[in-house]
C-alpha cells in the first residue's frame, strides 16, 4: 500500500465505522465516499526546447452543499489516490465548517522547483485550459496548496477570465474571478486570507481553553512547525495570552523549558531572527531565550515530547505515531497539519484522555476565508480585514461548539464527532 492510498483507506474506514455506529446503510456510505468526478489530464509544455507532457488531475468528490472546493498542488508525489483522499477531506471539512461548498483537490505531477518561472507559468496555464470545462465560479473552485501560491493562481485565473470571455459566458467580470480563490489582494483576492488558517487555529485554542477550565495565561503551548499556519497561531495564540514556550521548523526548535516555562517565548523576535539566520534553531538569543540561564535548543522530536499543556502539529502528517505515542505528554492537541497523528496513536491517546481537536476542523479556518473571497467576487459582499477576522471567529466558534457538544452527546471523541456531523450534514438523517 502506499502512502497515500494508506491515507485515503484510513479516512474511508473512519466513515465506515463511525456511519455504522450513526446506522447510515452500507450502500449510502459507500456510494458517498467514492467521488462523482475525477478529471486526468495530459499537460504538454515546452522544457528547454523540448515538449513534456505532465500528468495532472481534479477529483470532484461530492457537491452536494455547494459548489466543488479545494486546491491544487505541484509536487512529485501527485497521484490518483491521494486527489482523491484529500478531495473527500475537503468534502467533510466544509461540511463541518458549515459553509455552502463540497469538496475537491487537484494535482500535477512535478517537481515544480526543477522549472523555470515561465515554465511554471505555462504549466499552469495548461492545466486550467484543460480542466476549464469542469471548474468555474459556480461549479468547482480551486485554490493554492502545497507547491502553489498566488501567483500561480493568479496566472491560472488570467487564463480562466481570458477562454470564459472567449466563450462569452454568462458573467459579471467580477464573478469571473471566482472562479479560484487564493489569489494575490491586488488581483480581486481577501484580505485576511494568509493568515486565516493560523489564526483560525488560535480561535479554537480560545475555546479549548474555556473547555479545560483555564484562562489562558495559565495554559502552556508547544507548536511544530513555524511556517504559514504555525507562524500566525503564534502570533495569535501569544496576542491572546498563550505562553508558547517551544516552536520548531525542520531543522530543529527553540524552548524555554529549561527555565519552567516562565514567560514563554516573544514570537515575533523569534521569527525576525528565523528570516535573519534561516533556521530556528540558530535563534538561542531572542524572544527572551537568551535571559533564561539554562535554555537549549531541541530536535523536533524532543519538542513532540515537552511537559507543556497543548500540542500544536503544524508542518507535515504522521509524526505522531506508535514509535512516540507513549512519550507524548500534552494534556490536548491541535491537529493544525493534515493528519499528524496515525490511527493508532489517535486511539491510543484518547484513550488515556488527551483531547484532540482533528485536523479537518482545526484547519477549516483557511477553506472559510477562501469562502469569503468567493463571496466577495460573485456575491459582491465586501469584507475588509477586520471583518474577515470576526467572521473567521464566529464560524470557529460555532464549529467547534457543534463538535464538542456532538462529542459529550455521543460519548466519543472530537475526531469521531466531526465525522459524525459531517455525515448527518452532507446525508441527512439516517
Ligand atoms: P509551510 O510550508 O508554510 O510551513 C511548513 C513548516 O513546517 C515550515 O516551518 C517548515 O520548516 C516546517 N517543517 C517542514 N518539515 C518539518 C519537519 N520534518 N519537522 C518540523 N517542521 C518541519 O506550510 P503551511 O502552509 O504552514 O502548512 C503546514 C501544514 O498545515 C500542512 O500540513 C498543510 O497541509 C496544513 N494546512 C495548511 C493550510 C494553509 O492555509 N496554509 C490549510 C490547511 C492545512
Amino acid at each position: 500500500m502506499t502512502k497515500h492510498t494508506d491515507v485515503f483507506a484510513q479516512t474511508t474506514d473512519l466513515i465506515r465505522s463511525v456511519g455504522k455506529k450513526y446506522k447510515y446503510k452500507e450502500d449510502a456510505l459507500e456510494a458517498f465516499i467514492s467521488p462523482n468526478r475525477i478529471v486526468e489530464v495530459s499537460l504538454p509544455v515546452k522544457i528547454n526546447d523540448k515538449i513534456k507532457v505532465f500528468k495532472g488531475f481534479r477529483s470532484q468528490h461530492n457537491n452536494v452543499r455547494g459548489p466543488y472546493k479545494g486546491g491544487i498542488r505541484f509536487h512529485e508525489e501527485v497521484d490518483r489516490s491521494e486527489v482523491m483522499a484529500l478531495s473527500l477531506w475537503m468534502t467533510l471539512k466544509t461540511a463541518i465548517a458549515g459553509i455552502p461548498y463540497g469538496g475537491a483537490k487537484g494535482g500535477v505531477i512535478i517537481d515544480p522547483k526543477k522549472l523555470s518561472e515561465k515554465e511554471l507559468e505555462e504549466l499552469s496555464r495548461e492545466y486550467t485550459r484543460k480542466i476549464f470545462d469542469v471548474i468555474g465560479p459556480l461549479t468547482d473552485i480551486p485554490a493554492p496548496d502545497v507547491n502553489t501560491n498566488p501567483k500561480i493562481i493568479n496566472w491560472m485565473v488570467d487564463e480562466y477570465v481570458k477562454i470564459a470571455k472567449e466563450k462569452g459566458l454568462n458573467f459579471s467580470d467580477e464573478a469571473l474571478f471566482g472562479a479560484f480563490t487564493g489569489k494575490s489582494i491586488e488581483n480581486h483576492g481577501l484580505d485576511g486570507r494568509e493568515e486565516a488558517t493560523g489564526y483560525g487555529g488560535a480561535v479554537i485554542l480560545n475555546e479549548l481553553a474555556k473547555k479545560l477550565g483555564k484562562t489562558p495565561s495559565e495554559i502552556t503551548v508547544v507548536i511544530q512547525g513555524f511556517g504559514n499556519v504555525g507562524y500566525f497561531f503564534a502570533q495569535f495564540a501569544e496576542k491572546n495570552g498563550f505562553k508558547i514556550v517551544a516552536v520548531s521548523d525542520s531543522k530543529g526548535g527553540v524552548t524555554d523549558r529549561e527555565a519552567g516555562f516562565v514567560d514563554g517565548l516573544d514570537v515575533k523576535k523569534v521569527y525576525a531572527c528565523k528570516l535573519e539566520k534561516g533556521k530556528i534553531s540558530d535563534c538561542y538569543c531572542v524572544g527572551g531565550v537568551c535571559d533564561i540561564t539554562q535554555s537549549k535548543g531541541l530536535t523536533n522530536e524532543q519538542l513532540l515530547e515537552l511537559d507543556a499543556d497543548i500540542l500544536v502539529p503544524s508542518a507535515l502528517g504522521n509524526v505522531i505515531t506508535t514509535e512516540n505515542m507513549k512519550n507524548i505528554k500534552a494534556k490536548a492537541i491541535i491537529e493544525m497539519a493534515n493528519g499528524p497523528i496515525s490511527p493508532e496513536a489517535h486511539e491510543y491517546l484518547s484513550a488515556k484522555g488527551i483531547v484532540i481537536v482533528p485536523d479537518i476542523l482545526a484547519n477549516a479556518a483557511g477553506v472559510t476565508a477562501s469562502y469569503l473571497e468567493w463571496r466577495q467576487n460573485v456575491e459582491g459582499i465586501k469584507t475588509n480585514h477586520e471583518q474577515v477576522l470576526k467572521e473567521l471567529e464566529s464560524i470557529l466558534v460555532k464549529a467547534f461548539s457543534d463538535v464538542w457538544n456532538e462529542a459529550q452527546e455521543k460519548k466519543e471523541d472530537l475526531r469521531y464527532a466531526s465525522y459524525g456531523i459531517a455525515l448527518k450534514r452532507l446525508l441527512g438523517n439516517p
